[in-house]
């Protein structure tokens, strides 16, 4: 079958959810035997968002491949438990890179470069890379920012030609928001319809509008969306909120999204959906009474999506062991030793969370020290890990002022340090040590227990690691290294065998858990932060 195309914009407002959608639409495709696959393009210069603060962007997904991308790749990945890889991000920014080193080729043969159709042709051939293989029935490709963005504007005129290109095989989702003005007690659809005209105007007609609403849209107010939008009747659907993006799936399906799509695009609903691990899921989620009371240290805590990933693992691995899951994000600035056991005493796990530089570092410290003399479960991830073993130099083996040449370049004993080939990188983006990589578990270890299995791959992200000069007095002293990479013989894994529970991991375990195959450790974590309750 010919790949079908299916785009996803945004009006009104930006934070209405797009990905979740695109996501969610993904999944009820796929439900029905479909390939598919999602992707981001985003309209900052940026390269990737790897080097973005986490302020300005929240998390900082990384694929299989090695690409720094946006978090809702994090969601693509949760909901079709299918990798993606760096095709399914692109921006502003990479778009131009290629087009200019093209230009200085001299590829364009003397042709002045323009905006249309240089860049236009060069985002249509990322969306069309994805499809290029015959590996995917449906390339759903999602369009960052809120129609009418000044920035937006080249992959808005992409879409349109698209459209035109490849008639039937493409379609266009606008996703927008119906308030409700509660003085008038009245919800509100003039935002959506001059965000569609405004569509209209770029020569695009969506095809169908989803509306995230608050609350339950009556059928007279969908009707007269569609007549004024020139949108059928069907294919108005409302998204109303949930408690969690895992019932989106649901709600879209109980509007016939899925069979609506697939009879625009000329495809028969003959073949049955089978959305029932998904329900299960929810089914387990629905029925988990009991909490378990998990404390996540970090320097972000106050940003929502700073640590999305995490947040998500550690709430399927909850469900996964039939707990509710009650997360408290806790300021690794405001810990310290004389406060630790206050704040931390209720926490039935403690995750010490991945980070760059100095702030915040001695809180992570203190927490660690707090969890691993009350053998309370504890999680450490990259910064995480590297913290465990800088804290267990420092208070078990003595070694006052032990550091990561990361935070303090003159310590005494470097237990973490650059690695040889990081050391003479001066550009900061994508040099990090980035992807999945093989991994080596030993046999009687907690990891080993917990992935059933010796070899694994995950997802790293950082330019530090654990010194091996200092391996063999770290294992004398009782801190056990459990994983290692094959090749270089880098330590992974750090353990503390006599304690309950606590791993530290070099790695991120965060971007390899999904909703059916949630990750092992996070489940193993969890059950062991069950099994100290309080
Ligand atoms: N800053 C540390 C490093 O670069 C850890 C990175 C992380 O936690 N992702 O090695």
């Amino acid at each position: 079958m010919t790949t079908k195309y299916i785009f996803v914009t945004g009006g009104v407002v930006s934070s209405l959810g797009k990905g979740i959608v695109a996501a969610s639409l993904g999944k009820l495709l796929q439900s029905r035997g479909y390939n598919v696959t999602i992707q981001k393009l985003d309209p900052y210069i940026n390269i990737d968002p790897g080097t973005l603060n986490p302020y300005e962007h929240g998390e900082c997904y990384v694929t299989v491949d090695g690409c720094e991308t946006d978090l809702d790749l994090g969601h693509y990945e949760r909901f079709l438990n299918v990798p993606t890889t760096r095709a399914n991000n692109v921006t502003t920014g990479r778009i131009y890179q290629s087009v200019i080193d093209k230009e200085r080729k001299g590829d364009y043969l003397g042709k002045t470069v323009q905006v249309v159709p240089h860049i236009t042709d060069e985002i249509k051939r990322n969306i069309k890379l994805l499809g290029a293989e015959n590996k995917f029935d449906f390339v759903i490709t999602e369009i960052g920012g809120t129609v009418g963005d000044i920035e937006s504007l080249p992959f808005i005129e992409s879409v349109r030609q698209l459209r035109w290109e490849l008639g039937k095989d493409c379609l266009c989702i606008h996703l927008t928001y119906v308030p409700y003005i509660a003085a008038a007690k009245e919800y509100k659809t003039k935002p959506t319809q001059h965000s569609v005209k405004q569509l209209q105007e770029f020569g695009i007609q969506p095809d169908m509008l989803v509306l995230r609403t608050e609350h339950e849209l009556k059928p007279d107010l969908l009707h007269k969306v569609a007549l004024f939008c020139n949108v059928a009747e069907d294919s108005v659907i409302q998204s109303v909120d949930r408690p969690t993006i895992y019932e989106v799936p649901l709600v879209l399906q109980r509007q016939k999204m899925d069979e609506i799509i697939l009879h625009k695009v000329g495809l028969a609903a003959d073949k049955p959906s089978d959305m029932k691990r998904w329900e299960n899921f929810l089914a387990m989620k629905s029925s988990a009474v009991e909490s378990v009371k998990i404390g996540l240290v970090g320097k972000y805590v106050e940003l929502q999506d700073a640590y999305k990933s995490i947040d998500e693992s550690l709430l399927l691995a909850a469900i996964y062991n039939h707990r509710k899951l009650d997360l408290h994000l806790i300021h690794s600035e405001k810990v310290n030793d004389t406060n630790a056991a206050t704040l931390l005493q209720d926490m039935d796990g403690l995750v010490i969370a991945p980070g760059f530089g100095q702030r915040g570092i001695e809180g992570k410290f203190s927490a660690i020290k707090y969890a691993r003399e009350n053998d309370v479960p504890c999680f450490g991830i990259c910064l995480g890990m590297q913290c465990m073993v800088i804290e267990f130099a420092r208070n078990v083996l003595g070694l006052t002022d032990a550091n990561s040449t990361e935070i303090a370049a003159d310590t005494p004993y470097n237990v973490i340090d650059l690695m040889d080939e990081q050391k003479n990188i001066t550009n900061m983006g994508g040099t990090m040590r980035l992807g999945a990589y093989d991994c080596h578990l030993k046999q009687g270890s907690k990891a080993y227990a917990a992935y059933g299995k010796a070899d694994i791959q995950e997802r790293h992200r950082h330019r530090f690691e654990f010194n091996n000069a200092y391996k063999a007095r770290m294992e004398q002293a009782g801190m056990a290294c459990v994983g290692e990479n094959p090749e270089t013989n880098l330590v992974e894994v750090v353990e503390l065998p006599d304690k309950k529970w606590f791993v530290g991991v070099q790695y991120h375990p965060e971007y390899n858990s999904t909703v059916v195959t949630p990750n092992p450790l996070f489940i193993s974590f969890i059950k062991a932060a069950v099994k100290a309750e309080h």
